[in-house]
C-alpha cells in the first residue's frame, strides 16, 4: 500500500469543488503511464486468483481503472450510472448526501447469480455512493462481492468503511 510513485503523482486541488474540500484529482494518476501501469498491476494480484466475473465501475472516475483491471482479469465490465443515463431497464438504488438525496442505476440484466463481483471506485470519502452500489449489487445476489478503492480518505472524522458490514473484503491503494 502507499505506492511512493502514486503518492508522488497524485495531484491535491484546495477548495474544489467548494471551499474547504481537498480534491484528489486522481487524472494525474490516470495521464501518467508508470501510474496508470502501477495501479492495474497492484490491482490485478489482489484480485487474480478470487475469481472474479464482474467488475463494477461506479461513474465516472470508476470507469477508467475498473475497465482496465476487468480487462486484465478476463472479467466483464458493468457500469454503475447516475439516473436516465442507462438505456435499457435499470435496478436503482438512493442514498443521502451532504445536501439532498441521489440516486445510481445498473442494468436489471447486468449481474447473475453465479457471478463474482468487485465494485471499483477510484476513492472512499464517506462511503455513501460505495454503499449505494454495494446495496445494488446485492439486489442481485451474486456469489460474492469484493470493494475497492485507489484512495481512502482519513482524517476530518470520515470513516467510510464503517457504513460496510465488517465482513466485507474492502482493498485500496492508497491511504491520504
Ligand atoms: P463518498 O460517497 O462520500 O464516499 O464519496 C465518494 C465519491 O465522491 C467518489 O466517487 C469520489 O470521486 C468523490 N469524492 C468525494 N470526496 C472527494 C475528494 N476529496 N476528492 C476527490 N473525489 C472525492
Amino acid at each position: 500500500m502507499n505506492n511512493e510513485t502514486l503518492l508522488k503523482n497524485l495531484r491535491n486541488v484546495p477548495d474544489f469543488p467548494i471551499p474547504g474540500i481537498q480534491f484528489k484529482d486522481v487524472s494525474t494518476l490516470f495521464k501518467n503511464p508508470k501510474c496508470l501501469k502501477i495501479m492495474v498491476n497492484e490491482l490485478y494480484d489482489i484480485y487474480k486468483d478470487k475469481g472474479i466475473t464482474k467488475v463494477v465501475g461506479i461513474e465516472s472516475r470508476g470507469f477508467v481503472i475498473g475497465a482496465a483491471l476487468a480487462l486484465k482479469l478476463g472479467a466483464g465490465f458493468v457500469m454503475c450510472r447516475k439516473p436516465g443515463k442507462l438505456p435499457a431497464e435499470t435496478l436503482q438504488e438512493s442514498y443521502m448526501k451532504e445536501y439532498g438525496k441521489d440516486t445510481i442505476e445498473i442494468h436489471k440484466d447486468a449481474i447473475g447469480e453465479n457471478d463474482v463481483v468487485l465494485i471499483h471506485d477510484d476513492l472512499l470519502a464517506t462511503g455513501g455512493s460505495m454503499k449505494a452500489a454495494y446495496n445494488l449489487v446485492q439486489q442481485f445476489h451474486p456469489r460474492k462481492t469484493y470493494i475497492n478503492f485507489i484512495i481512502e480518505l482519513t482524517g476530518e472524522g470520515l470513516n467510510g468503511r464503517e457504513v460496510f458490514d465488517p465482513e466485507t473484503e474492502i482493498s485500496i491503494l492508497l491511504k491520504v
